[in-house]
């Protein structure tokens, strides 16, 4: 599927319509993709984070929510709480997949048609990266099915590893392994 790109970079860079980022259900911040775009991003993130939790207290985890860009050449970050590893048995794989479906969900009522995703679950949280892969992809890919008005989706993989796994997931089309 045309409309899904796999590249190697930086997510704090993408010059697209909204970035999503792997946070944590606090949103206060912490390791990883949630440091980096917090820091590029500056305090203004952080600031609309704080009123969200005001509200809602806790993001769970598949929820997204979305906040302005800051400083980033993004104009809009989504924030979603993507499952902690746990071996397998806890319904990992049906969370990670609401996780970038509710963020494209946001992504299409903000009328953003252009979105790019960093390996969600696979650092700090420990989803394998070759099993988030392919549900990363099929769930994506199944979005974009029903949703023409989503443009563009690009995962963007921080290092040669990740990239080839998701490349090789994009080529079985994000089928089962
Ligand atoms: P999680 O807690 O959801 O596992 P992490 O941030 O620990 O989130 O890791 C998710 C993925 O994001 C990992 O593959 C990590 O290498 C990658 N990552 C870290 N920094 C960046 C960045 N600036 N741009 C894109 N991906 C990043």
């Amino acid at each position: 599927m045309e409309r899904i790109k796999v590249v190697l970079g930086d997510i704090t860079e993408q010059k697209v319509d909204v970035i999503v980022n792997a946070a944590n259900p606090s949103l206060m911040g912490g390791g990883g993709v949630d440091g980096a775009i917090h820091r590029k991003g500056g305090p203004s993130i952080l600031e609309e984070c704080k009123q969200i939790i005001k509200k809602i207290g806790h993001l769970a985890t598949g929820k997204a929510v979305i906040t302005k860009g800051g400083n980033l050449p993004a104009k809009y970050v989504i924030h979603t709480v993507g499952p902690i590893w746990g071996g397998g048995s806890y319904d990992e794989e049906e969370v990670l997949r609401s996780s970038y479906q509710e963020s494209l969900r946001l992504a299409k009522e903000n009328n953003l048609k252009r979105v790019a995703f960093p390996s969600i679950s696979t650092g700090a949280y420990g989803y394998p990266k070759e099993l988030a892969a392919p549900v990363a992809v099929s769930a994506v890919s199944d979005f974009l099915d029903k949703n023409p008005e989503i443009d563009e989706v690009r995962f963007v993989l921080f290092n040669n590893d990740t990239y080839s796994v998701y490349e090789n997931a994009l080529k079985r089309g994000g089928g089962l392994l």
